[in-house]
């Protein structure tokens, strides 16, 4: 059995995502190695604590990994898609708000190579998306309502957690409505409404650190390495 560390490529390094996966990772070294970090733009220090930084430009170059764990935006989605294709290497992905056409290239090159795309790293929210499809369909015409709120900085709305959690009660045949708030740090606050006459069922998830998203999407990296190709998700891999 080979217990050399996973070799990681972190995408979307400079962020908030990006510097929790790091410090993570860091924790770790038995597991985890990171060879390579990667931003939007030039790093200012070509090295820190050990790893290489890259900017997103230079991406072609960066070295050979096991996994690439991406936490960035939807513009910069499509390079590290196409860098694990090419390289035939494994896609952890929590970028939210891709595009229909982003999506689809993803279930493309889930025949070429093991990946994971998900609005939530948290075995909580895989849990929570489960018991709302179940009382959606439960509890036929009544009205569902997603309220979510995120920090100020937070760009996407519906979150991608929400739109996650709307699909699971319309794949029971719900109307979903959304609505969100962006305000102060909240890390991810994620209530499912469902009010029929004379009675309400208020169902809540609530992140307090983004370390819990990170830690989700290091295990699912170590999982996923050496897997057949594939979209997984994150519940299978968790459990
Ligand atoms: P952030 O704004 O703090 O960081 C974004 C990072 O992406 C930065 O390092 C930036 O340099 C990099 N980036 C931007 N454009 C890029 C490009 N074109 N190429 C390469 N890198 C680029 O954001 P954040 O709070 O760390 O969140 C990052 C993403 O992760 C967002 O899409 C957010 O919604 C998502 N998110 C997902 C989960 C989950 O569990 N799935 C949890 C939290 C955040």
């Amino acid at each position: 059995m080979d217990t050399s560390p996973i070799r990681l490529l972190i995408h979307g390094a400079s962020g908030r995502m990006g510097q929790a996966l790091l410090r993570l990772a860091a924790e770790q070294p038995a597991v985890y190695q990171t060879v390579a970090a990667v931003t939007r733009r030039a790093p200012a220090q070509r090295v820190v604590d050990g790893v290489p930084h890259f900017a997103a430009s230079e991406l072609a170059g960066v070295p050979d990994f096991d996994v690439a764990i991406d936490f960035s935006l939807p513009e910069g989605f499509d390079p590290v898609l196409a860098l694990c294709t090419d390289r035939g290497r494994a896609l952890v992905s929590g970028t939210t708000g891709i595009s229909t056409v982003q999506q689809e290239a993803l279930a493309a090159a889930s025949v070429r190579i093991p990946l994971v795309w998900a609005t939530n790293f948290s075995l909580g929210v895989a849990v929570l998306a489960d018991v709302v499809e179940r009382v959606a369909s439960a509890l036929p015409g009544w009205d569902v309502d997603i309220v979510e709120s995120h920090h100020v900085h937070k760009k996407d709305a519906p979150s991608g957690t929400a739109l996650t959690l709307g699909q699971a009660a319309g794949s029971a045949g719900a109307q979903v409505h959304y609505a969100s708030l962006r305000a102060g740090d909240i890390v991810g606050e994620h209530t499912v409404q469902f009010a029929g006459l004379g009675e309400r069922i208020e169902l809540t998830h609530r992140a307090t650190h983004r370390d819990v998203f990170a830690r989700g999407a290091l295990h699912v990296a170590r999982v996923l390495s050496g897997r057949p190709p594939g979209a997984y998700h994150v519940r299978d891999l968790l459990d």
